[in-house]
């Protein structure tokens, strides 16, 4: 996932200085040496590690020795600072008020995303209450028209309808002009892309940048890239002055590089990250909460916001009686578990929990993973409806045809039956103590 392989080796570096008394100069320089290699290994610029590893050594060798804080403790809240501004700073938002249409241009090289993005893009803003125009303007692959309008259609978000033989620019111009008509407020430009940087391309889209008012460019580029994003940026942002930044197939990059070094070279904040293939897997970038999962600390804030896009209150609160009343079936088990997978793949969800690093290297510990979650609901869904608002009623035969009938074994079944009665276990101990499941205050 995001970021692993330096959340792996900041641990260890911070381990370390736990074993210190107190911070010193030497054992400062020492982390910082390891931090140092640990970013250039993360495909960070030379230039930004050197600078990060500066300014923390500076801030931790002139502070204050707080008294609550344990050296380890130190350190970590100024890579966190660091971190933080390193990545933005501020989370930077797209200009959506001021003059409508508001208008986007994406643009970037062939195959960073910019297609994809520009539906997901069209979602979230559709999702808040916007009414998004997606306009194809890469006419040179007739191929390219075609998928954002399969893209448009599954979204029900309308389509331009460009045509190759239009220039880009006169579609643009167009597109607006149907845009107010239509009373369409947010125009979603999908330009062409092309394997390397191309002066002819840039000069197409400077010429639509002269033509049109934008509101916002945003360069797209796949963060697997690393340093390579990180100069296609740099001479974006010299031809266009971008606003902004989309970094796509972050939830692959265990390195991190891009998203480390990207504000630094072009100044320009990253806005979005594209986190999977699916059209809601584009999460608006916050530095902070980034730089906590960096560490290891997790992103509770962005775990709520999820679990409250997919949460319905009436069910939550028929699942809360539920539970006081002990009346919690393998079927409400299997509604949880779709709940579960309506946030996100799993592993997303699970790189955002506080700590799961550390139980992912325990030994032996159960490893929450995307196959065990099929499995258990694949078992339910083979069980009869009465066997799973009751569970006593599965026998040893019925046990091995539902194995049979999950392509599983009758090792598996046992399992999901028992982790179900633990639950139900945990969830009797918990109802002699009020308030832990409906949030509710015990009366005097
Ligand atoms: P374009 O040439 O820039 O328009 O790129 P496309 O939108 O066609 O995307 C190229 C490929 O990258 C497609 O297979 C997309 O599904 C995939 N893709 C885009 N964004 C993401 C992302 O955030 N994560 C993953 N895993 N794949 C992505």
């Amino acid at each position: 996932t995001m970021f692993e392989n330096l959340t792996d080796r900041l641990e260890g570096v911070f381990k370390k200085l736990r074993g210190h008394g107190k911070l010193t100069e030497d054992n400062i320089q020492d982390a910082m040496r390891e931090v140092r290699i640990a970013l250039l290994d993360a495909d960070v610029s030379f230039k930004v590690a050197k600078q990060f590893v500066a300014s923390v050594t500076e801030k931790a060798i002139g502070r204050e020795v707080g008294k609550s804080l344990s050296p380890g403790q130190q350190i970590i809240k100024i890579v966190h600072e660091e971190l933080v501004s390193l990545l933005g700073g501020d989370t930077a938002q797209i200009e959506l008020d001021g003059r409508q249409p508001v208008v986007i241009m994406m643009a970037g090289l062939q195959g960073s995303g910019k297609t994809t993005t520009s539906g997901k893009l069209a979602k979230m803003l559709k999702d808040k209450g916007r009414r998004p125009y997606l306009v194809p303007a890469d006419v040179y692959r007739p191929a390219a028209i075609e998928q954002l309008q399969v893209l448009g259609d599954r979204l029900d978000v309308p389509v331009h309808p460009s045509t190759t033989a239009t220039k880009p620019v006169d579609i643009c111009t167009q597109a607006i002009a149907e845009a107010k008509i239509k009373n369409y407020d947010t125009v979603i430009i999908d330009t062409a892309g092309r394997l390397h940087v191309d002066n002819v391309l840039m000069g197409e889209l400077q010429e639509i940048q002269a033509a049109v008012q934008l509101s916002e460019i945003l360069f797209v580029a796949d963060a697997m890239t690393g340093q390579d994003a990180v100069t296609v940026a740099d001479k974006f942002n010299t031809d266009l002055e971008i606003s902004g930044i989309i970094l796509t197939k972050m939830e692959g990059d265990a390195r991190g590089g891009a998203a480390l070094s990207i504000k630094t070279v072009t100044g320009k904040p990253i806005k979005f990250v594209g986190v999977g293939e699916a059209l809601d897997a584009l999460e608006v970038f916050h530095p902070e909460r980034v730089a906590s999962r960096i560490l290891g600390m997790g992103d509770v804030l962005t775990l709520i916001e999820k679990a409250e896009a997919v949460v319905d209150k009436d069910q939550a609160n028929k699942l809360a009686h539920k539970l006081q009343t002990n009346q919690f079936t393998l079927e409400d088990f299997l509604d949880q578990i779709q709940q579960i997978k309506k946030m996100g793949s799993l592993d997303q969800i699970l790189s955002m929990v506080p700590g799961i690093n550390k139980l992912k290297k325990i030994k032996d510990a159960p490893q929450p993973n995307e196959k065990e979650l099929g499995k258990t609901e694949a078992i339910i869904r083979s069980m009869t409806l009465k066997e799973r608002r009751n569970h006593k009623l599965i026998n040893t035969s019925r046990r091995q045809r539902i194995a049979d009938g999950s392509g599983t074994s009758i090792t598996d079944v046992n399992r999901v039956l028992k982790s179900y009665s633990e639950m139900l276990k945990m969830m009797k101990k918990m109802r002699g103590k009020p308030g832990l499941i409906t949030g509710e205050k015990r009366r005097k």
